[in-house]
């Protein structure tokens, strides 16, 4: 779920900001293209030849935007875009209307620059519009525009801006929020609601990625199969709540016992799995007799019930060839042997 909201969301994922990329490079090279016909059958040369280099420009982003790298092609569309609003508003473009496209660049700048960078990029554009606009004419001579309109151009694009910036942090917000809301589906898919542990397919799928792991390297991998004795019992006189108490207390101090690296899963009602990467059967024989034994030894108090209970515990090393379901079935075996000859007890 959190792949699939990275990948559709736009400024996320490369191939969706590459999307939107070609579609504002092909949006820029139409507009631009139609201006610089209108423009050249106004005979406007200099407005003309600016525009069809914008529309160039647009086109070669749009070809390169999936060979170049995409924030080049970004950095390409945004500033081809800037240099040719400073044009149009320094001649005027067609009868003084060139400022009116500098609206545009608020929300393309936030957009494809992302928050921050697109607000110091409309600052510096807004700083240097002005300066163009307010330009003594002595200086270089450009398109005169009366001062109520230059005024009104800065506030309304200062506006333009401020809204645009508003909305980019809302959709961001919302983007994070959807971000952690996947975060937590994606924890609740993965652990037993009750004990907090792993379930059964995120240890089925750590077994598949451990036994490429250490198979590569050549190491050892075993595995513990852990059911409690004659739990039905323990339901039967105490009550179900007990019998969750029990499971959840048990579930830490299986924790306890094993290492960082180790992994405890609950792998069904009262069964539990545990994944002991880098160690053989001979080894993982000396754990899992500590876990019986601490078993053993712990009391576990329900309200005013003193709870006692065992484990039984089948060891099974993955071997050369073994699939995961073979290392289980092993396991399982050897759970078998531990309960029919009495309980409480590894067999390996
Ligand atoms: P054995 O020594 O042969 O394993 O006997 P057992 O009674 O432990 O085995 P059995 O398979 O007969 O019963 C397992 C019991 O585990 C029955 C079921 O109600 C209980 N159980 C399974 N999941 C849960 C759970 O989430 N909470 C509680 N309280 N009990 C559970
Ligand atoms: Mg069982
Ligand atoms: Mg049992």
């Amino acid at each position: 779920m959190l792949e699939l909201i990275k990948k559709y969301h736009p400024n996320q994922g490369a191939s969706q900001q590459a999307r939107v990329i070609s579609l504002f490079s092909l949006v820029g090279m139409s507009m631009t293209f139609l201006m610089g016909a209108i423009s050249f059958l106004g005979s406007d040369n200099a407005l003309t030849v600016v525009l069809f280099l914008a529309s160039l420009t647009y086109l070669l982003s749009f070809l390169f935007v999936k060979r170049l790298n995409v924030s080049v092609s970004a950095n390409l569309i945004i500033y081809s875009l800037y240099l040719l609003m400073f044009y149009l508003v320094f001649s005027g473009g067609v009868s003084q209307t060139g400022p009116l496209w500098i609206f545009i660049v608020a929300p393309v700048s936030v957009y494809v620059l992302g928050l921050r960078q697109g607000i110091m990029n409309l600052l510096i554009f807004l700083f240097v519009i002005s300066a163009i606009m307010f330009m003594p004419q002595s200086l270089i001579a450009h398109a005169a525009y009366s001062n109520e309109f230059k005024i009104r151009l800065i506030l309304s694009f200062l506006t333009m801006s401020f809204l645009s910036a508003l909305y980019e942090h809302l959709r961001m917000l919302s983007y994070k929020n959807a971000l952690e809301i996947s975060r937590q589906y994606q924890q609740l898919a993965m652990r037993d609601p009750l004990t907090k542990l792993a379930n059964r397919r995120n240890a089925a799928a750590i077994l598949e990625q451990e036994k490429a792991r250490l198979q590569r390297n050549n190491e050892p991998l075993s595995v513990l199969l852990c059911d409690l004795d004659h739990f039905k019992s323990v339901n039967d006189k105490y009550g179900h709540n007990a019998g969750d108490m029990v499971l959840t207390e048990l579930s830490a101090l299986f924790t306890e016992q094993v290492r960082q690296q180790d992994c405890v899963a609950r792998w069904g009602g009262e069964e539990f799995l545990i994944i002991l990467p880098q160690t053989t059967s001979e080894q993982a024989g000396v754990i899992a007799e500590k876990i019986r034994s601490s078993v053993e030894n712990h009391t576990l108090q329900f309200l005013d019930n003193k709870i006692q209970v065992t484990i039984s515990i089948g060891i099974s090393q993955l071997s050369q060839d073994q699939t995961i379901d073979e290392l289980i079935n092993n396991a399982d075996k050897c759970l078998y042997q531990a309960k029919t000859l009495g309980r409480n007890r590894v067999h390996p």
